[in-house]
């Protein structure tokens, strides 16, 4: 069988362990780079607790492309890095699956653009767990039926960007959704209430002990309905990730969300 030639970027994170230790137990994947920038020179399945031989991790993407010549490249690396790493991607004609967030809608105008230029595809998605993509899909039918609704989302202390990037795709999937009620701008003026998208607040909580969960809280007359979905453990975003590095080369263009493959 041939595999897939996968080069996992951020590596040495959080996700990155965990992808390289569900890539490294799948048949069908063969891990063939690894790329952050600490680190560098030790061997990523050992980074990532297995005892396996795998690659090292080296500090350059574009570097890591050339030399290790991967298929799809996942990137779980930070916010301030992700765009310039898919532009990377994507020049060298490799497909990207993408799970660091913070891109804008402005950044994603720019990458379907270059995936055109360059004839590539990627998937980028906020959330790769299944019972996440569920909430937002039932949050967006929630919104044509309520018309007062507010996220509450909540992650350990260690994520750098509030609101995360789940809140703020459940919001505007709630927004745009058919019939939406909430698709106005919010009217509410008092400080300290959470940062809005449209007329959904959006409240972010960051204390150690969470990993990434998620309650969207409709309000009518005299009820509330709350959608609510948590990752207990960062295993829960893993196959949802196999599944885009499957599909992601099959893909024409810019792919948001991981119902574009499910
Ligand atoms: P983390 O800080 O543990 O890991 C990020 C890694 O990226 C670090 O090892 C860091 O050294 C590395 N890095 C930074 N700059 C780099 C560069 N220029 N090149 C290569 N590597 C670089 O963070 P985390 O908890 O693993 O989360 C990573 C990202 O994934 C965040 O944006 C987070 O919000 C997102 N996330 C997405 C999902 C999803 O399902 N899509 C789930 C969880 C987290």
């Amino acid at each position: 069988m041939k595999r897939i030639r996968v080069l996992v970027a951020g590596a040495a994170g959080r996700m990155g362990r965990e992808v390289v230790r569900a890539v490294c137990g799948e048949e069908d994947m063969e891990l063939v780079g690894a790329v952050d920038r600490v680190r560098v020179g030790e061997e990523a399945a050992g980074v990532a607790g297995l005892e396996a031989p795998s690659v090292s991790i080296v500090s350059s993407l574009s570097e890591g492309i050339a030399e290790c010549k991967p298929e799809v490249v996942v990137d779980f690396t930070v916010p301030s890095v992700v765009k310039a790493n898919v532009a990377t991607c994507l020049r060298a004609k490799v497909a990207c699956v993408v799970g660091a967030t913070g891109l804008t809608p402005a950044d994603l105008e720019e990458i379907a653009a270059l995936c055109k230029e360059h004839s590539t595809p990627a998937l980028v998605a906020p959330n790769f767990a299944i019972g996440a993509v569920l909430m937002m899909r039932f949050a967006a039918e929630a919104a044509r039926h309520f018309d007062a609704a507010e996220i509450i989302e909540l992650h350990h202390s260690g994520k750098v960007d509030a609101p995360s990037g789940t809140a703020l795709r459940t919001a505007r999937l709630m927004a745009s959704a058919e019939g939406s009620k909430l698709a106005g701008a919010s009217q509410d003026s008092r400080p300290a209430r959470g940062l809005g998208e449209g007329a959904i607040r959006v409240h972010s909580v960051r204390l150690p002990g969470l990993v990434a969960h998620q309650e969207v809280i409709f309000g009518g007359m005299g009820q509330t309905l709350t959608i609510r979905h948590d990752s207990t453990s960062r295993e829960s975003f893993m196959p949802g990730v196999l599944l885009a590095i499957r599909k992601v080369r099959s893909l024409r263009g810019l792919v948001v969300g991981l119902e574009g493959v499910m």
